[in-house]
């Protein structure tokens, strides 16, 4: 083998749920490795998802939330995107895996007679197939620890092979290997007292597989007080300082300076039978942005304009959950806190009048999307910022309906349109890449967008280049600025229409290098204060200390109009 070695006494720490799902395992795995960091180590999360889909790229996001695109292109849980976040790190392929996917692997493997004619058995060989990937990723990273999350709640069967992986490996390792239990406690209202009992239940439960964890994080509406951490460690078997608080607090940025006030990193170190590395691992840098957010002077009123909001009863802007963050961050650089407003486009096409609401907002945003649903009533909401002159950002979809609203009510295409809704338009200005045909005609939607990392270069004197050069974006010697950002789409600018359109006055601020597929769409600063939308999606590279410079730039104009 030529890989590169498996450091000495490499360390895993499993992550996983009692109780019930939702309680911020993510979460808790982001900040597990913010504070690892900063004590000096090099660490890699993993998330495991145990469903059968090979990758998340095919599941609805009212069901399952943001898919989060790697660089590489792999389609993620949206947990990938926390971890990337917290510790400001690309993530790749290996730091990921599906129970479809460990699988798939075991059964090609098997149909290549790569078992040598065994019988192929969920335990070892699926097993075994987790451990590999695990400590490949470790590999791959040259980390210390990896933090893995196990997806899923402890007494699900979907997750009970990848529990079995870990206990194994911490049979064959016991130095180096850990288990955080992420648990709920709940106040149920007529008794309005914490209930440790779940927990215990789900202890118990994890114990029936052989295993034991060795710190619980405590998951409430409260803090937890002595009493109950004495008797979670009683019931649980826990030394009562591995029991870590962790109550329901504003933001998920305080969450690593929460856990560590219960002294989480020694819990850690005596568990792995470790040392700290650095010194002053104390967050600096991490307690200045969480303060910047707490300070904030500005307060911004900033609409989010699509369909993926309703399920049942419930408005989930999960899936829009990177979106979310990359305002944020901007928000705070820029002194400012944003509130976002979901708009069910179908509102507008019902009525269109209801429209003009809009006008209360410092700014626009309309996300990603696929399909008819909404899409008409996006287009009128585009036409009312666009010339009522409220800040917009289009975001992949955003800037195809964009285009096509600029298409429609500027140049006079009134039937403009994208080929995903109507081919037979006589201006078809967004339309299919030609190698994304055959997938659709085939039916082979599984990972076959165009997805992950693409280079594009920015047009001289373009409000796009200004703000990635006032980011520290560098040009080359021969002065081009060439970025790099993640896509989603199966669809584009049709090149048959693009110096017509530009000749309209929209400017094509970013292109690929080969000048084939246009990126990034802007009106001029003379005709609208912003009004710009990217083919990628940036809410992907946004991070807490290094916020996006088109979200900044949105951001920036949302200030200045209000
Ligand atoms: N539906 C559009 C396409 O496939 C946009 C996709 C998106 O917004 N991610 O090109």
């Amino acid at each position: 083998m030529t890989m590169t070695t498996k450091k000495k006494n490499h360390k895993y720490i499993f992550i996983v749920g009692g109780v019930m799902s939702g309680v911020g395992k993510g979460i808790a795995t982001s900040s597990i490795g913010k504070i690892l960091q900063s004590k000096g180590f090099k660490v890699n999360p993993i998330k495991v998802d145990p469903y059968l889909n090979v990758d998340a790229g095919t599941m609805n996001p009212t069901e399952h939330g943001e898919v989060f695109v790697l660089d590489s292109g792999l389609e993620t849980d949206q947990d990938m995107g926390n971890y990337e976040r917290f510790l400001e790190m690309d993530l790749n392929p290996d730091d990921y895996m599906t129970s479809g996917m460990v699988y798939k692997h075991v059964i090609d493997k098997e149909r290549n007679l790569g078992y040598r004619g065994k019988f192929v058995e969920a335990i070892p060989h699926v097993t075994d197939e987790i451990t590999r990937r695990i400590k490949h990723a470790a590999e791959k990273n040259q980390s210390d620890i990896s933090i893995i999350e196990i997806g899923g709640t402890i007494g699900d069967y979907q997750n009970i092979l990848f529990i079995e992986a870990a206990r194994i490996l911490k049979i064959k390792n016991p130095q180096d290997v850990m288990f955080i239990m992420v648990s709920y406690l709940p106040v149920p209202g007529t008794i309005g007292e914490m209930k440790t009992r779940p927990t215990q239940n789900a202890v118990r439960q994890l114990n029936s597989y052989g295993v034991q964890p060795d710190a619980i994080i405590a998951r409430g509406e409260f803090p937890l007080d002595q009493k109950r951490k004495e008797k979670l460690a009683i019931w649980c078997s826990v030394p009562v300082e591995n029991v870590i608080s962790a109550p329901d607090i504003l933001s998920i940025y305080d969450v690593p300076l929460n856990f560590e006030r219960d002294k989480i990193s020694s819990v850690i170190m005596k568990s792995l039978h470790m040392r700290t590395k650095a010194r002053n691992g104390e967050l600096l840098e991490w307690k200045k942005f969480v303060k910047k957010r707490n300070k904030a002077k500005h307060k911004l009123e900033v609409a989010v304009v699509g369909k993926y909001f309703d399920t049942g009863d419930f408005m989930l802007s999960d899936a829009y959950l990177s979106v979310i963050e990359a305002i944020k961050f901007s928000s705070y650089w820029k002194d400012a806190n944003t509130r976002l407003t979901w708009i069910n486009s179908k509102e507008y096409e019902a009525n269109p009048k209801k429209v003009t609401e809009l006008k209360k907002f410092d700014g626009i945003i309309v996300p990603g999307g696929f399909g008819e649903t909404g899409v008409e009533g996006v287009i009128l909401a585009i036409e009312y910022v666009r010339k009522n002159k409220i800040p917009y950002l289009g975001l992949c979809y955003g800037m195809q309906l964009a285009v096509i609203e600029f298409c429609r009510n500027v140049l006079g295409w009134k039937e403009a349109h994208t080929s995903e809704i109507n081919a037979h338009s006589p201006h078809v200005v967004i339309d299919i890449m030609p190698e994304q045909k055959k997938n659709l005609e085939s039916a082979n939607y599984g990972a076959t967008m165009r997805l992950g990392a693409y280079p594009a270069v920015l047009k001289e004197g373009t409000i796009a280049r200004e703000a990635y050069l006032s980011a520290g974006a560098s040009a080359k010697a021969d002065g081009t600025v060439e970025i790099s950002e993640r896509h989603r789409h199966r669809y584009e600018v049709n090149p048959e229409h693009i110096s017509e359109i530009e000749k309209g006055g929209l400017v094509f601020s970013g292109a690929s290098p080969d000048g084939r597929l246009m990126e990034i769409a802007e009106l001029p600063r003379s005709i609208h204060p912003f009004f710009l939308g990217t083919q990628f999606h940036p809410e992907f590279k946004a991070r807490p200390l290094h916020p996006h410079p088109l979200f900044t730039e949105f951001v920036s104009a949302c200030l200045k109009k209000k």
